[in-house]
Parts: structure tokens; C-alpha cells; sequence
């Protein structure tokens, strides 16, 4: 080898020691991977992760980050997307093509529906919509050409938790030609398990999360996930994912790694605030009603209680319509220890308010403002101190 210094800074025959430990799996950068012949360069494959090719195809950090985000959610494969949208994507352009059709519930989380309406709509693809609580309504909107099914539990912001047993037989009845993915994001991979709803063979075949929500935890990192059982499914999802040239960053695969240990504890500690909040709530009387699914009364509350052993911290409160958008607009500008933000999971907690006849194309019963509330770490008292004094505002 040359003794050139320009050289010598990049190849050198010293190899550091291998078996380095420590708690924190390291970040491995790269878009080159080295291959030691070109026999390995032609024959190595990235999609089972028997080996590394290219840094957008996986690296020892996302390899990890894709295996314990599958042990949570009781899948087989994992693959990792920019955001929480850009997974929902790869798998509406794995699986339609021009010609098709999927079903979106009513509830959805609204930039899904949004991307139906807008690039799907463009490339062909056809969507309807279905009353998540209302599994009849499947009836009218399967036919052959649906391909896709997206259910989510629960519904967006007014957070109804919908019959997903029954959601599930009733397409796999009709329509068994389609693929059922369930958004997974609110469940975290710790309310309930979509791969097992119960009976054998009875599951989703695909979930999405946004792991920038509960496992990001941090209120700072972007990131989804696709999870599957199946291998054909997944040769399917990661060849498209690979077609679409989407990566995540190395620093931010390791964000998430570092903040997994501590899901469960966040979790069920902002379950447990949140289901403190909503009990108070429901005794204001401002407040027409509490939605969260854990709460007797609130719309799926028993389907939510035969599935699963808790619960996201969400819930919105539907103020008394007597309150105009503008008085609930300052009830939450108000507000000292909930700051006005998209998103949830975080360790600030977060108001915003919404207006259930825009976001639905169903009725609603919902003729009050709504108030989403996500909770964070604060103090539990501290936050009803918080909303007491703005619902006191409303007069
Ligand atoms: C936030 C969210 C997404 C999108 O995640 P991003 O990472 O923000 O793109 C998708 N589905 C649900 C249910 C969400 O709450």
C-alpha cells in the first residue's frame, strides 16, 4: 500500500478490536458498505437481513431497531419509514395499483384520507369510506376491487374504538382478496396485539406505527414502522420501500433505541394520567362529554374493554356547544402547562381544538368544539389545576 498520507488516512491496517459492549447499540453510518469480493457484492441480500449492501437498505443500528420494534408489536418483519405517513404510504403503493380501490374508516387520521383524495385519487385508485362503529357499513363498500382495508383503533381525535374482531371477519368474509392493515400508533404495540384478535388465524396483516409518537417519547424524532407476519407480504412492502428510496437517519434509529426501554413505563404512566383527567372532566360542566375509550359511556367503550389492558394518553373533551369556537380558542391559548402542538407521546402534554364537521364526511354527533388532549409527564394535578382554570374561563 501506498505511504502517502492522503492514503494512508483512509486505509490503514489497523482493525480495532471486535466485541465492543456496552448498553446503547452504536450508530452505524454509511451509505457505502464494503463487500470483500465482488462475488459478496452480487450475491449478498439486504430484504431477509442476512447481510449489508447499501446504507439505505439497513445497517447494524436499523437491523436492531426493526428487531425489537417486531418483538413489540408480535411480528415477523419490521421496516422503517421517514414518518409515520411515509409508512402509511409504502404500503398504499406496495399493494393498489390504477383500477383499485381501498377502504379508509370515516374516523381516520386525517393526512390518510388526504392522501387518497389527492395522489391516489390521481394514480386511479378509488377510496370509501366506512362507519369504523358500524361494521354494516363494510357491506356497501367491498366489492372485488378493493385491495386495501385500513382500520384504526381508535378513531382520530374523536377517539371511538371500534369492533376490530368484527371489522376483520366481516372483510375476510367479503372481500378476502384484501389486505387488512390496521394503523397501530394509539396501541404503541402495548394496548392489544392486531396480529392475535382472538381467534385463530384472526388478525390484521400488516400494521403501521408512527414511532414518532410513544416509542420517540421525546417530541423530536420522525419516524414509522411497518410490521408484518407474512414473508411474501414482506418481500412485497420491501421491495416498494426500496423502489421509493426511503431511509431514516442513522442518530435518529439510535433516538429510538434509546427511548424502547422506557415505552412501557411512559405509556402506562400518561394511560393512567389520562384516565385521571377524563374521570374529573366528566364531572364539568362545560364539558358535554369525555371521549376516551377507557371511560364507561364513551362510543366503543366495551369493545375497547374486550380487547385490550390499556389505553394511549388521549382524550377530547366535546365542550357544551353553548361555547363558541372563539371562547374554546381562548380557553386553550390560555392554558399554562398544555402547549398548542401537533403530535402526542412527548413529555409536554398538548391541546388542540377541532371541529368534528369538517374532519368527517359522516354525520357525528359531536356539535361542540372538541378539545384533543394528549398528556404528558407533567403533573397529574398540576394539569387539572391547568384545565380547571380554563374551563372556568368559558364563563
Ligand atoms: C401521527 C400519526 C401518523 C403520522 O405520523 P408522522 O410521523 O407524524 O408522519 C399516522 N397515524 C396516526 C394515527 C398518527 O397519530
Amino acid at each position: 500500500m501506498s505511504q502517502d498520507i492522503r492514503t494512508r488516512l483512509i486505509h490503514h491496517d489497523y482493525v480495532a478490536p471486535a466485541e465492543f459492549e456496552s448498553p446503547v447499540v452504536p450508530v452505524h453510518k454509511a451509505s457505502t458498505v464494503f463487500f470483500p469480493d465482488v462475488a459478496a457484492l452480487r450475491s449478498r441480500r439486504w430484504v431477509d437481513k442476512s447481510g449489508y449492501t447499501y446504507g439505505l437498505h439497513g445497517t447494524p443500528t436499523t437491523f436492531t431497531l426493526e428487531a425489537r420494534l417486531a418483538t413489540l408489536e408480535h411480528a415477523r418483519h419490521v421496516l422503517l419509514a421517514p414518518s409515520g405517513l411515509s409508512a402509511l404510504n409504502v404500503v398504499n403503493q406496495a399493494l393498489l395499483s390504477s383500477g383499485d380501490a381501498l377502504l379508509l374508516p370515516d374516523n381516520v387520521y386525517f393526512p390518510s384520507r388526504d392522501m387518497a383524495r389527492h395522489e391516489l385519487a390521481r394514480w386511479g385508485i378509488a377510496h370509501r369510506v366506512y362507519d369504523a362503529l358500524d361494521p354494516t357499513t363494510l357491506d356497501a363498500a367491498l366489492g372485488p376491487d378493493v385491495k386495501l382495508v385500513w382500520l384504526e383503533a381508535p378513531g382520530s381525535v374523536t377517539l371511538e374504538f371500534p369492533d376490530l374482531r368484527a371489522l376483520v371477519r366481516r372483510c375476510r368474509e367479503r372481500a378476502p382478496q384484501a389486505v387488512l392493515a390496521l394503523d397501530n400508533t394509539w396501541g404503541a404495540g402495548l394496548a392489544f396485539n392486531p396480529f392475535a384478535l382472538g381467534e385463530e388465524g384472526l388478525g390484521v396483516d400488516l400494521t403501521i406505527h408512527a414511532l414518532t409518537k410513544y416509542p420517540s417519547g421525546g417530541g423530536d424524532v420522525l419516524m414509522g414502522s411497518i410490521a408484518c407476519l407474512d414473508d411474501a407480504l414482506h418481500e412485497r412492502l420491501a421491495w416498494t420501500h426500496s423502489r421509493l428510496g426511503l431511509g431514516v437517519g442513522a442518530n435518529d434509529a439510535e433516538a429510538l433505541l434509546r427511548s424502547l426501554p422506557s415505552l412501557a413505563l411512559r405509556y402506562h404512566a400518561q394511560d393512567q394520567a389520562a384516565r385521571r383527567i377524563a374521570e374529573w372532566a366528566q364531572g364539568q360542566s362545560a364539558v358535554r362529554r369525555v371521549l376516551h375509550p377507557a371511560l364507561p359511556g364513551s362510543p366503543g367503550h366495551a369493545h375497547w374493554a374486550g380487547l385490550c389492558t390499556a389505553a394511549a394518553g388521549l382524550l377530547t373533551l366535546e365542550i357544551d356547544p353553548r361555547h363558541s369556537v372563539e371562547q374554546v380558542n381562548a380557553l386553550v391559548d390560555g392554558l399554562q402547562c398544555f402547549r398548542i402542538g401537533w403530535s402526542w407521546g412527548g413529555p409536554v402534554s398538548l391541546a388542540v381544538p377541532y371541529q368534528a364537521r369538517f374532519m368527517r364526511e359522516l354525520p357525528t354527533p359531536y356539535e361542540g368544539v372538541l378539545v384533543r388532549l394528549c398528556i404528558g409527564l407533567e403533573s397529574v394535578d398540576d394539569l387539572i389545576v391547568d384545565l380547571a382554570a380554563g374551563l372556568a374561563r368559558l364563563g
